[in-house]
């Protein structure tokens, strides 16, 4: 006996979504946004695979990290037992296609990339399994200024979005300087909590050795004094460090972007050193970080390359969008130029070439399609014509065909500009189908 096939519907994976319209036009907005915005800076689009080797990201991310702890989708390639990794962020792949294709022989270079990641976490709202990020590398370039630069791109993202600094969300910048100043920090942290041991809680007496760094995250009200009084980093980094960050904040200042400094600010990837920044926005109630960076000259060299600096962020485009929401910006939904209003069947051989001169001409046009019963009523073709939102019907009916005409007919009084090849068909009120065809 033959098994039924199995027809029950599939559904998507947990926490990877669905674009659907119209919210998919919302997205094709914001990455035209995205990429305007980077050109404009002269940073040219990079594509990397989805899919790399999972040591990549072992080696690039850091091992005692989040991302490689607990949320990476990890898997053995059955074919030839290679371990790969669906990405979950984009900066190790995009520093492996430098070094692997040899970019940075003739110097930087600026790239950006906008794409899916993939993250094993609890999906919530703005949390989701998968979700895209765009995001900028500046590779090679060793000095302040281009540390400045890819802050200030993210600014003039936010005016093109429509989004303003300060109301809907706000920079918090940090220095981390060098490794061998964290070294020193980490040193004196544990001098300061042990010569203070009795006010220090089980947690933190665990955490004293194996990471100081964490215990200024505790919350326990009252170890606040013992932690307020510990050493900062920013006092331990050396003069390079300061100058540069110095260097960073003065040119913020001088672009009239103003900031946070939050000595707190760590970012959660190993690799970086220097600046390190973040959006924040408290428009969705309690803080939330949008996107974030820094700068990671130690990267390069870690996977393989001729040592070389880098810095670079990414946002989340899953909670820019949500921003956009909540800041209540409005994204203009797109709408057809024209609707094609076909009374009967047999204009079709007139009118498709009209349509398609009209469409080569730049012209959005959406043509009335036939149902199961022919073309319906003129009285449900405009119903239809007026829900596309189009600003002109154009009317191929019988009359206007005889002498070689199109109807043209307002469907919208205000509204944006009518499109410069719309104009004599909109000021005749008429338009010859033959003149177009020539
Ligand atoms: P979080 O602290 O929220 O987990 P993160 O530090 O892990 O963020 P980054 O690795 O810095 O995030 O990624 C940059 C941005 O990508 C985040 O600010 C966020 O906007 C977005 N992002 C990160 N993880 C997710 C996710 N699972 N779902 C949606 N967006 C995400
Ligand atoms: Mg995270």
């Amino acid at each position: 006996m033959s098994q039924a096939p199995d027809r029950s519907p599939l559904q998507a994976v947990k926490g990877m979504n669905d674009i659907l319209p119209p919210d998919s036009a919302r997205w094709e907005w914001f990455e035209d946004c995205a990429r305007r915005v980077m050109q404009r800076y002269r940073y040219a689009a990079i594509r990397t695979p989805i899919v790399e080797p999972t040591a990549l990201f072992v080696r690039g991310i850091g091992e005692v990290t989040d991302i490689v702890e607990k949320e990476m989708y990890s898997f053995e390639d059955s074919m030839n037992g290679d371990r790969l990794t669906l990405r979950p962020e984009g900066t190790a792949g995009v520093v492996r296609a430098a070094v692997e294709h040899s970019l940075l022989y003739d110097g930087g270079k600026r790239l950006y990339y906008l794409g899916a990641m993939f993250r094993h976490e609890r999906p919530q709202k703005g949390r989701y399994r998968q979700f895209h990020q765009v995001g900028v590398e500046a590779l090679g370039f060793a000095g302040p200024d281009v540390d400045a630069e890819v802050i200030l791109m993210c600014r003039m993202l936010w005016r093109e979005l429509g989004l303003v600094e300060g109301r809907d969300l706000w920079l918090e910048l940090n220095s981390l300087g060098q490794p061998a100043e964290r070294q020193l920090h980490r040193a004196a942290l544990i001098e300061h909590f042990e010569r203070h041991a009795d006010l220090l809680d089980a947690d933190a007496k665990r955490r004293l050795h194996s990471n100081p760094l964490r215990i200024l995250d505790s919350k326990n009200a009252a170890m606040q004094p013992v932690i307020e009084a510990a050493p900062k980093l920013a006092d331990c980094l050396g003069a390079e460090s300061l100058a540069h960050f110095d260097a960073v904040r003065s040119m913020l200042d001088a672009a009239g972007l103003p900031y946070r400094v939050n000595p707190r600010l760590v970012r959660g990837l190993d690799y970086y050193n220097h600046t390190v920044f973040e959006w924040v926005s408290d428009r969705f109630g309690a803080p939330l970080t949008v996107g974030g960076g820094g700068r990671y000259d130690g990267l390069v060299e870690q996977l393989g390359g001729k040592p070389a600096p880098g810095v670079g962020w990414g946002l989340g485009v899953e909670r820019l969008l949500l921003l956009l929401e909540v800041a209540g910006v409005v994204v203009p939904p797109p709408v057809p130029d024209a609707y094609a209003v076909l009374p009967d069947a047999a204009a079709l051989p007139q009118a498709l070439p009209v349509l398609e001169a009209l469409r080569a001409l730049g012209v959005s046009v959406q043509m009335h399609a036939a149902g199961r019963d022919g073309q319906g009523s003129m009285k449900s073709q405009f119903k239809k014509a007026d829900a596309s939102g189009a600003r002109y019907a154009l009317v191929f009916g019988a009359d206007e065909l005889a002498q070689g005409m199109v109807a043209v007919k307002p469907l919208r009084t205000e509204g944006q500009p009518v499109p410069q090849e719309l104009r004599p068909i909109v000021e005749a009120g008429v338009w010859g189908g033959e003149l177009l065809r020539s």
